[in-house]
């Protein structure tokens, strides 16, 4: 008889789907191994151990065994639960939204601990923002950053002089702006108003410490919403599914609890 192969790690669960009657593949997000599938073997039983440590967006230390087709989860222990998260519809989507997005740009086996303490960090915030979609705005930026993304918010990226303070373009294909001169230069730009540019330029350079301090319309909110959602749906040629789900809330005028 062969000894499974054992190894551990820090991960967070991005996702989990049911598999027969009483397992759950679980998507992971891990420090140094990147983002991995492992299935967790009988988690959906009432008296299950690994249980309440493999529930989604919970930051666990997890123990695994290699097997010939996906990993198998032999121990859990919860690191964070983030309980504010799973206690308010607002919390829930903000935070299912940037486990998708971390999902959807990533390969598995590719490590990027950046993005790991991102990930971290921003269900930290979460639990605790007053402005959610600010929160949102700064994760999605970093994420670019992280994954080599960036948008250029400096200078046109056609003429490469530098951004006057006046309404620009931004261009999802392009990944940045265009001056008034240049916007003609690509098929499809948004129209970026100069407090979108300061606030992307903000977020882009600041620590989140600022960020919570930031004031917004909802107006400015909204814009900068779009303008992220475009150059995600460029980037992924596809919709995120959680991001129309918090359209959808946002039409039903639900409110956020404050903490
Ligand atoms: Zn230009």
């Amino acid at each position: 008889m062969t000894v499974p192969k054992l190894y551990n790690t820090e991960a967070v669960v991005l996702r989990k789907a049911e598999m027969g009657e009483a397992d759950s593949i679980l998507t992971l997000y891990t420090p140094h191994l990147g983002k991995l599938r492992a299935v967790a073997k009988g988690v959906r039983r009432p008296k299950s151990k690994l249980g309440g440590h493999v529930e989604l967006l919970t930051h666990s230390e997890v123990m695994l065994a290699k097997s010939k087709n996906l990993d198998i989860i032999t121990q859990s222990q919860t690191i964070e639960s983030f309980l504010p998260l799973h206690n308010d519809l607002w919390r829930t989507s903000w935070a299912i939204y940037i486990a998708e997005l971390v999902d959807r740009f990533t390969a598995e086996g590719e490590e990027n601990y950046p993005l790991f303490k991102l990930l971290v960090d921003t269900l930290h915030w979460l639990c605790q923002a007053r402005h959610g979609e600010l929160v949102l705005r700064y994760f999605e930026l970093h994420l670019f950053k992280h994954l080599g993304y960036q948008p250029q918010l400096q200078h046109c990226l056609v003429c490469r002089s530098p951004l006057k303070p006046i309404p620009n373009f931004f261009t999802p294909s392009g990944g940045g702006v265009l001056c008034p001169h240049c916007h003609s230069q690509e098929p499809i730009v948004h129209s970026l108003s100069l407090n979108a540019l300061k606030v992307l330029r903000f977020l882009q350079r600041s620590h989140y410490a600022g960020v919570d301090r930031l004031r917004i319309t909802p107006e400015l909110s909204l814009e900068l919403k779009r303008l992220m959602h475009g150059y995600i749906r460029y980037l992924l040629e596809r919709e995120v599914k959680s991001a129309d789900w918090l359209d959808r809330l946002e039409k039903e005028d639900i409110e956020p609890h404050r903490p």
